[in-house]
C-alpha cells in the first residue's frame, strides 16, 4: 500500500469515527461547549507520525510543506499550531484542519473505557461535566459496552490499518512535523522525475 492509499483508507476510518463520537454526543446530550478550543490549547494533546499523514499530503497538494516545515522548525508555542485561537487566552477556537485531524481529537468529549473490573465506564471532557453534572452522571450510569463508543475498539480498528497507528506518539507539533518530513522524502522518490 502506497502512502496515498494508506492515507485513504485512514480517512475513512477518520470519517466512521466521526460519525460514531458525534452521533453519540447528540444521542446523549453532553455536547461540546460552542467555540471550545481548551482540548486544542492543552500541549499534552499527542498523535503518532502516521495519523498526521493527510493533513501533511493535503500540505503537499497545496504547495504548503515549506512554509509548514519552516513554521515547524521552531514552533513559538508549545500546543498545537494547527489551533486556530478566537480569544486572547486562546479557551476559544477551531481546528485549522478539521478533517484531517487525528484519532485522540476525535474522541476527547466522550468516550468509553474499561475500568478494573471490565465494566464499561465513560470518561467525559471535565468542562462538559461541569456544565452537563446531572446527565453526566445519568449517562454514566447508562454506558454499557454496546451502547457506547469504546477507545480500545477505536484503538483497535486503527492498528488493522497500521500498528504504528496507535504506538509511538508524539506532541502534537513534533508529529506534525515528522509527518511532513515524511512526504517530502515521499515525494522526492515517488511522485516526481
Ligand atoms: S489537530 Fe485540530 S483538533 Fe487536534 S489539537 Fe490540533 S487544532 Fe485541536
Ligand atoms: S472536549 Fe472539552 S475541552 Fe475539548 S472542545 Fe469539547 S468541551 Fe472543549
Amino acid at each position: 500500500m502506497n502512502i496515498r492509499e494508506f492515507s485513504e483508507n485512514l480517512q475513512n476510518i477518520y470519517q466512521e469515527m466521526s460519525n460514531c463520537f458525534s452521533d453519540y454526543q447528540k444521542a446523549t446530550g453532553l455536547h461540546c461547549l460552542e467555540g471550545c478550543g481548551k482540548c486544542c490549547h492543552n500541549p499534552e494533546v499527542e498523535a503518532s507520525v502516521l495519523e498526521m499523514l493527510p493533513f501533511a499530503l493535503k500540505m503537499f497538494d497545496e504547495n504548503k510543506l515549506e512554509y509548514w516545515l519552516e513554521k515547524l522548525e521552531d514552533p513559538a508555542q508549545d500546543f498545537c499550531l494547527l489551533f486556530e485561537s478566537h480569544s486572547p487566552d486562546h479557551s476559544k477556537g477551531q481546528c485549522g484542519d478539521y478533517q484531517n485531524r487525528p484519532s485522540l481529537c476525535r474522541m476527547f468529549g466522550v468516550a468509553g473505557h474499561f475500568n478494573k473490573y471490565r465494566e464499561a465506564t465513560l470518561s467525559i471532557c471535565k468542562y462538559i461535566r461541569e456544565k452537563y453534572p446531572e446527565l453526566s452522571e445519568e449517562r454514566g450510569k447508562q454506558a454499557t459496552e454496546e451502547n457506547t463508543p469504546m477507545l480500545v475498539t477505536w484503538s483497535y480498528r486503527l492498528a488493522q490499518l497500521d500498528p504504528a497507528l496507535i504506538q509511538n506518539r508524539y506532541p502534537m507539533n513534533q508529529a506534525m512535523k515528522m509527518a511532513l518530513e515524511k512526504v517530502a522524502l515521499y515525494a522526492q522518490y515517488q511522485e516526481r522525475p
